[in-house]
């Protein structure tokens, strides 16, 4: 006989955490990206009541490109639960200065229309956008890509980082680090320029040395999915020592499933797994763990 069909429907919610959570970095917008034909795409309000109803309370709508940026701003305004982070992302910038090129992922660059606004337009929207809107609270995810990116995309990464420093600092917000294959880099721009006063790093992915050195800058590690996955030994010796002052949680729904559902769809309502393991890596209970979070997903990005 064959071998069963893989599943890709949405998982089981699990049990509802004891105390609520924020989940600091999510595309909600995007969820429909990765749905097999078949499987419902829920609704705005019924993602975010399905993961009220497991303690993820609220959640940092992160827009990441220029129609996700505009589709993020009116939905944080519908949306009590909502926040937001806008940002032009670092696989988005080589794209509007026409000078993506092909990385190790081997990937050709595909320009959509929203390409044609330069890099700077592009930029100015997202400022715009930012002033007019008291619930976009970071700039992100902006930073270093080495994975999508060559040398030429490397250096229109740079430069967009940059400038997204330079914008997180102006508008007193915070900012959302992605850094793929890039820490070196990453770090030696934010050692340069000087790093917003509080920084994140989305989907941390580095070792115990590098959570180190994040530590001495007061930078903040967010921990999603795969720091549950069995081989993540480093990653988790990453999260140990961590000050518990400086972890954060995430989805990046819809990417980045949790344990044991990897593979299959994400949204917030199954970020209680992450939680577990970081309650666990960190020695807290989980009351203690959701509690600390909440406590330091405010202090970086305020009250909503
Ligand atoms: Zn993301």
């Amino acid at each position: 006989m064959g071998r069963k069909a893989k599943d890709y429907s949405w998982p089981a919610a699990p049990p509802a955490l004891p105390s609520p959570v924020i989940d600091n970095h999510t595309h909600l917008e995007s969820l429909g990206d990765v749905l097999r034909e078949g499987v419902p795409l829920p609704s705005i309000s019924e993602v975010i009541s399905d993961a009220a109803r497991v303690g993820v309370s609220k959640m940092i709508q992160v827009g990441c490109d220029l129609e996700s940026a505009r589709v993020t701003d009116s939905m944080i305004r519908e949306h009590a639960a909502l926040a937001g982070a806008i940002a032009i992302h670092p696989n988005e910038a080589p794209l509007h200065t026409h000078t993506a090129d092909v990385g190790p992922d081997g990937l050709e660059p595909r320009y959509e229309s929203r390409h044609d606004t330069s890099l700077d337009d592009a930029l100015a929207e997202i400022e715009r956008i930012a002033r007019s809107n008291n619930k976009i609270r970071a700039i992100g995810e902006t930073g270093i890509d080495l994975f999508r990116a060559g040398e030429q995309g490397f250096l229109a990464q740079k430069e967009s980082f940059r400038a997204h420093i330079a914008l997180a600092k102006e508008l007193n917000l915070a900012m959302q680090i992605h850094d793929r294959d890039a820490h070196q880099e990453v770090i030696d721009v934010l050692l340069a320029d000087g790093a917003p006063e509080r920084t994140v790093f989305h989907c941390f992915s580095g070792d115990a040395e590098m959570a180190d050195l994040a530590a001495q800058h007061g930078w903040y590690l967010s921990f999603a999915g795969p720091v549950t996955f069995g081989a993540n030994n480093e990653l988790r010796e990453a999260l140990r020592r961590t000050p518990t002052s400086h972890v954060l949680v995430e989805t990046d729904a819809p990417y980045l499933t949790p344990h044991p559902y990897r593979g299959r769809p994400n949204a917030p309502y199954l970020m209680p797994y992450t939680v577990h393991t970081i309650a666990h890596v960190q020695e807290l209970n989980l009351v203690d763990a959701c509690q600390r979070i909440v406590e330091n997903t405010h202090t970086v990005y305020g009250l909503w």
